[in-house]
């Protein structure tokens, strides 16, 4: 059980795990900080908040557990302004992207705090933000990667898969580095094919009536494509060196397609499309 849950940053994540927590009565009270009074007050209209602040300090002083749920480029900020106005029980954990870099802004900026950071990542999300999005089951049936470091309180650890296995989550723990190849490849890099895929069309000159024409699969394919920008640009950047390698290999990838077609070689694009198709098929968690 929460007593106090604080939730620095109040949209679609933040939200959603204050939500699923109130759903299970896993949570006494829940405060929110963030820049923007309205989205706040909606907060609470929403049932998503007790109460909230723009001062840091009142809605962390008092708090047993500080949910950081702001976009990867405000965390050092952050995580250094709420240090010296933390109770000494409280965890910390956060919900960003990646993990290297958030790990490096908490050890710098949390001083002594630090050993009861949890840095955390659920692996649910959908392309909207604030709090208006957020709903109570987002979180069930999905992923949630800790990636404890050794200087990491077990205790602090066991509070944070608590809180997420009251939200229908299960749990898992990961070395930092390997978190952010493996969500490179499986989130960023898709995120960045459909940005750069509608970004590209937008620029022909007879984009209007390509669009027009644009139907399940460019539908499907282009979704993340609404996700927000300020979100994703702090992930490619935190996330540079794992992502870099990935859209490399893609393009030699994309550049063997284009051969094959320019070649109008059937088999090594059959071999190809079968290939993909054989791996996509035995997903089954998709
Ligand atoms: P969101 O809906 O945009 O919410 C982020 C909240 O942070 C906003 O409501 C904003 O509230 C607050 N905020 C933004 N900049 C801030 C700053 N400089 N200082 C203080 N508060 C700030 O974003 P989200 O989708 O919940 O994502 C939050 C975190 O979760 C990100 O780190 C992201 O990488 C991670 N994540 C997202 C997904 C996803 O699919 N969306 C999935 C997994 C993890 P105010 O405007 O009131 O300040």
């Amino acid at each position: 059980m929460i007593k106090h849950l604080a939730i620095l940053g109040v949209g679609l994540i933040g939200s959603s795990l204050a939500l699923a927590l109130r759903e299970t009565g896993h949570v006494q009270r829940v405060s929110g900080f963030g820049r923007n009074r309205r989205n706040l007050e909606r907060g609470v209209e929403l049932g998503v908040l007790d109460d909230f602040s723009l001062d840091l300090g009142e809605v962390v002083s008092d708090a047993d557990m500080v949910l950081v749920a702001v976009p990867l480029g405000a965390m050092a900020e952050l995580f250094a302004h709420m240090a010296p106005l933390l109770p000494d029980r409280a965890v910390i954990t956060d919900v960003g992207s990646a993990k290297g870099s958030v790990v490096n802004d908490a050890r710098n900026g949390l001083g002594d705090h630090f050993a009861r950071f949890v840095a955390g990542h659920p692996i649910a999300g959908t392309e909207r933000s604030g709090v208006e999005a957020g709903f109570a089951t987002l979180f069930q049936q999905r992923k949630v990667i800790l990636t404890p470091t050794g200087e990491t309180e077990t205790q602090a650890v066991d509070r944070v898969r608590d809180m997420w296995l009251a939200c229908g989550a299960g749990v898992e723990l990961m070395a930092v580095e390997h978190h952010d190849q493996v969500l490179a490849a499986t989130s960023h890099l898709p995120h960045m094919l459909a940005f750069s895929l509608v970004s590209h069309l937008s620029k022909m000159s007879d984009q209007d009536e390509i669009f027009d024409y644009a139907a399940g699969g460019f539908r499907d394919f282009t979704r993340i494509a609404s996700s927000d920008p300020v979100m994703w640009r702090d992930i490619c950047i935190a996330n540079r060196d794992a992502l870099i390698d990935l859209i490399e290999g893609y393009q030699q990838e994309l550049t063997l397609v284009a051969d094959a077609i320019r070649r109008q070689d059937p088999d090594a694009l059959q071999e190809l499309f079968t290939d993909a198709k054989h791996t996509r098929d035995q997903l089954r968690n998709l």
